[in-house]
């Protein structure tokens, strides 16, 4: 297909509107003689005046090249595809103002070279997907690689022209998701296309083309066979996309197999778990609305009602009191989570905020100091709060909480005192107790040996 320019003031966007940073890489890289362009999710949403996620930035250069423009402030990544990223310090405007001072965020740019559509020096495994290729080539070559019409759009900010090649303007103007090339042969060479088709189509109201939805039915079977990481990389996008609930309704519908989102599945395509679906609502709305939300209490907030049953069946089944029924549950859920291929440091955050539930449950005046100051306090409270709509927390409790936490003007002394004679006092942990007895035992032993 032809390449068509246009002019980006005429289709409504300009320079002003992409991200500073992103603006200074691509005209460092022009200014080196290299092309540079936004290509990807950033065009395509600036078009369809939606609000872009980030900026990808594709270039000329290859990575060796373009880590000799930012030198120390770039590292190269990737080994199926190598990218490189660039780091940017971008002010934080929101903490900036609330501090009064100037706060930054390390941003991170990704910069990928121009890709070759020489299909044969890319290797791909028995099944006919792609394991490695960093072959070179062409915008042109770039452009048949990209996955649909709409995201193979490249934007010059500097020069405000945009380069099309395969009718990407017109599937924006139309509304319309189009895989590029042959479908069938598009998703068995990367099946994860499918997922993305749902979310991109979902987020932005797009209508899924028939050809390109078509293969999906008879397709849908590879993606179990996808490796764990890249589809934790897909769950995580879905639930930061501000349509999470629509998407995972979107592939219950099409009924993906369950390997390959388990939790999902569990949670949503199996189940009708009420409280893990306000858990999507509220972050689809936060998400929508510019607030910033973490994965690490999607997850644990999502996974709540599971701890909580799991719980209960500890303690109905064998008898164990709450707090220890609760630490069995959050230690028993680990391989499943394992499995979904959530990392070790994820599931130790969300481990804290689950933890400091009973900590809000069974309020120790010795502990508040501690509490006050763990970095988890603000997601744990957010989820005690989702359990106080439920139902499920003490509304005295609640509210001595809500006082102690949030009512700067409150004497917290005179709550502290409150607390002591309202709630009892937990006893300090058996657990420990136990286990001091049995070190003792143990080295009482080895000193008789
Ligand atoms: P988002 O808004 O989620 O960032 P995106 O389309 O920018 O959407 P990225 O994963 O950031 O998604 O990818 C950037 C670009 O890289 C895409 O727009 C597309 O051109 C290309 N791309 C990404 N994944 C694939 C894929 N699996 N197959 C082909 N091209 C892809
Ligand atoms: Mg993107």
């Amino acid at each position: 297909m032809q390449q068509k320019i246009i002019s980006a003031l005429s289709l409504g966007i300009n320079q002003k509107l992409v991200d500073h940073s992103a603006l200074e890489v691509i005209k460092s890289l022009q200014s080196h003689g290299y092309n540079a362009y936004i290509v990807g999710g950033g065009v395509r949403d600036l078009l369809l005046k939606a609000k872009p996620k980030d900026f990808d930035i594709v270039t000329s250069a290859t990575p060796e090249q373009v880590k000799r423009v930012f030198f120390k402030n770039s590292m190269i990544i990737g080994r199926r595809f190598k990218i490189v990223h660039v780091y940017y310090d971008k002010l934080n405007q929101l903490r900036s103002n609330k501090h009064q001072k100037n706060i930054f965020d390390k941003q991170i740019l990704e910069v990928s070279t121009f890709r070759s559509n020489q299909v044969h020096n890319v290797d791909k495994n028995d099944k006919g997907r792609i394991v490695s290729d960093n072959n070179y080539g062409t915008m042109n070559e770039d452009a048949f690689r990209r996955d649909f019409t709409i995201n193979a759009l490249y934007y010059d900010p500097v020069s405000e022209e945009i380069f099309d090649y395969h009718n990407g303007i017109q599937d924006i103007q139309d509304k319309t998701l189009r895989i590029i090339g042959k479908p069938q042969s598009r998703y068995i060479e990367d099946p994860v296309r499918i997922i993305r088709a749902i979310r991109i189509a979902t987020k932005l109201g797009l209508e899924i083309e028939d050809n390109t939805i078509f293969p999906f039915k008879n397709l849908k079977h590879l993606l179990a066979n996808e490796p764990r990481g890249r589809l934790f990389e897909e769950m995580n996008k879905i639930l930061l996309s501000g349509y999470s609930k629509q998407v995972i309704e979107e592939l219950n519908h099409l009924g993906i197999s369950r390997k390959v989102f388990p939790i999902f599945s569990q949670i949503f395509f199996d189940n009708q778990n009420e409280f893990a679906n306000r858990v999507l609502e509220r972050t689809d709305e936060r998400i929508q609305n510019n607030g910033d939300i973490s994965l690490v209490f999607i997850y644990a907030a999502m996974l709540w009602q599971t701890i909580k049953s799991q719980a209960e069946h500890y303690q109905n089944e064998f008898n164990m009191p709450y707090v220890e029924a609760f630490r069995e549950s959050v230690y028993a859920i680990k391989p499943t989570l394992v499995n979904n291929g959530l990392t070790q440091h994820l599931i130790q955050s969300m481990r804290e905020i689950w933890f400091m539930q009973a900590n809000f449950e069974t309020p120790s005046a010795k502990k508040l100091e501690v509490l006050m100051t763990h970095k988890r306090l603000r997601q744990s409270w957010n989820l005690f709060m989702l359990r106080h709509e439920f139902n499920e927390v003490d509304a005295e409790l609640f509210t001595w909480w809500d006082n102690y936490i949030n009512n700067e003007q409150a004497d917290k002394t005179a709550l502290v005192i409150e607390l002591i004679d309202k709630f009892p006092q937990p006893e300090p942990a058996a657990k420990k107790k136990k286990k001091r007895k049995k070190r003792k035992k143990k080295v009482k032993q080895d000193n008789e040996q």
